[in-house]
């Protein structure tokens, strides 16, 4: 490796797009604050094709670095090398499965700091993969963990994970409240809340979270995707657990989303830009039809990267909307136990659905341009899977969202959005849950409704304050700036202190 590969920052995301991205734009925002670092993002070989297409579009002095993994040795489907069209149990088995990169991340960091002569090199590693911290000691280099979740979000999962809080009331199926360690007396959790993976965790299971999460806390720092300001009480509750520094240098969306009103102004392509995905016909037809719509009416829909809902919820769902007469875009994939890249079957909607809601509704299949969906004025609220990039993505746009927890550590964000922020109604959590059309389109008429004084006028001035905030932080001497220069300061002088 050349001698300009002095001050290396190698990257270790886990394998899904929610966590892919977020790494992604932290190695953009590392280099915009100081472009004398070198960064290299390692991964299985299909995510690196993936994250090669994304900064072809986006001139960068990013590395790539292809770790080999083949993920039917693991019972995966072959070429499953990240979570998209996986199960939920599937989806286990992958984070199991991470653990098998161990051995190339290894060669590779010993390749690195013997090449470069010094070790002046770091690792970032998700919070995911937090063995890559026993990788950094046995070379004598610094270790940070980055959490692409949210502040509360996080010290829920990594509380809940190590202590089992609710353990005793799950046997029961009892719904009763408990207090999860950390958390204030008066945040009570309930086991709906708990996702499906904790509810039904195995020993294995158990000691794979347990040892992620316990190794990641040995590291010499969290980085954290949120704003100081923004995640109060989380912040509160994640510091007190994590014990070391923790830098607040969210929202990794973008720059060009942080200026306010894009307006009808979205023909940049930044979801392509972002991700490699190429929606360039979507984006078309997704800007005219809201061009065609008066401001704040639209409800966007979508369920992140990796999650669809079952058939009986989606016919729901339809109707809801149908029954709401509101205005929507629906981003929508093949229902759960059908192949999530497959072909859209009529039948999984209300016969003549798509017909009668003409205007009404723009269905876009598979994947859509969300960031510029969420930045335009038409769009007035989001009904979606509360993944904390999607929060992020809303909330810096001021759109409250409906929330419909599915996965992962979705419910805690669910629940501090509506406990902590106001600017969320939850509609129903997880995939097994049932939902009526009448729940539907209450819901959504509850939160685009106009009415002076009312709850759907609440969220969105709350949302709005939320967005300035967010949009602010990452200004100059503003906190998320201040926070990334704070990192970068003491990544550099980890550097030194590991060379004496
Ligand atoms: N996304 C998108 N188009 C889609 C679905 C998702 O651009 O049709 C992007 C979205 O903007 C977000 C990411 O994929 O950045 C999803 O991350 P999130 O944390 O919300 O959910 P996950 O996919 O991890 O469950």
């Amino acid at each position: 490796m050349e001698a300009m590969l002095s001050k290396h920052i190698i990257m270790l995301p886990f394998m899904a797009q929610g966590h892919l991205i977020p790494f992604l734009e932290l190695a953009h925002k590392i280099l915009d604050h100081n472009p004398n670092f070198t960064i290299t993002i390692a991964n299985t070989p299909l995510n690196i094709n993936y994250l090669g297409s994304a900064i072809a579009n986006r001139p960068s002095r990013i590395h790539l670095k292809s770790l080999s993994f083949n993920s039917s040795d693991h019972g995966l489907p072959p070429n499953s090398e990240n979570t998209d069209g996986l199960s939920s149990s599937q989806i286990v088995t992958l984070l199991h499965a991470s653990t098998a990169l161990e051995a190339p991340f290894r060669r590779f960091i010993s390749d690195v700091v013997s090449s470069e002569g010094s070790p002046r090199v770091c690792i970032i590693s998700d919070v995911f993969m937090g063995w890559a911290n026993g990788i950094a000691k046995s070379f004598g280099i610094f270790h940070y963990t980055f959490t692409t979740c949210g502040a509360y979000g996080t010290a829920a999962y990594c509380s809940i994970w190590l202590n089992f809080p609710h353990r005793n009331l799950v046997d029961g199926g009892s719904p009763e409240e408990f207090v999860v360690p950390g958390f204030p007396e008066s945040c009570r959790f309930t086991v709906m809340e708990l996702n499906q993976y904790v509810r039904a965790a195995d020993a294995k299971d158990e000691r794979f979270f347990q040892t992620q999460i316990s190794s990641s806390l040995e590291s010499n720092g969290w980085l954290c995707n949120t704003v100081e300001e923004v995640e109060t009480l989380g912040l509160e509750v994640l510091r007190n657990y994590v014990k070391l520094p923790v830098w607040c240098i969210g929202p990794l969306i973008p720059s060009k989303m942080l200026k306010k009103n894009l307006g009808s102004d979205t023909s940049s392509g930044i979801t392509a830009q972002r991700s490699g995905k190429q929606p360039g016909i979507q984006l078309k037809k997704c800007i005219e039809w809201l061009d065609s719509h008066p401001t704040g009416s639209v409800l966007y829909i979508s369920f992140g990267s990796q999650n669809t809902i079952s058939e009986t919820q989606m016919m729901e769902l339809a109707k809801g909307l149908e029954e709401s007469e509101k205005p929507f875009i629906w981003v929508i994939r093949p229902p759960i136990g059908f192949d999530l890249k497959g072909d859209f079957r009529p039948e999984w909607l209300p016969s003549g659905f798509e017909d009668r809601i003409g205007k009404q509704g723009l269905m876009v299949y598979e994947w859509a341009p969300q960031l510029e969906i969420l930045c335009h004025q038409s769009t007035g609220a989001f009904l979606s899977h509360c993944g904390w990039n999607s929060v992020t993505e809303s909330l810096s746009q001021g759109v409250p969202l409906i929330g419909w927890p599915l996965a992962g550590e979705q419910a805690y964000n669910a629940k501090m959005l509506v406990e902590e922020m106001g600017v969320c109604v939850v509609l129903t959590r997880w995939v097994d849950s049932r939902i009526t059309k009448e729940e539907v389109s209450k819901v959504i008429n509850v939160v685009l409704d106009k009415i002076e004084g009312g709850k759907g006028e609440d969220m969105r001035k709350k949302a709005i304050q939320l967005g300035e905030l967010i949009r602010g932080s990452v200004e100059i001497n503003r906190s998320s700036y201040i926070a990334m220069n704070d990192f970068l300061t003491t990544v550099l002088s980890g550097f030194k202190s590991v060379m004496v």
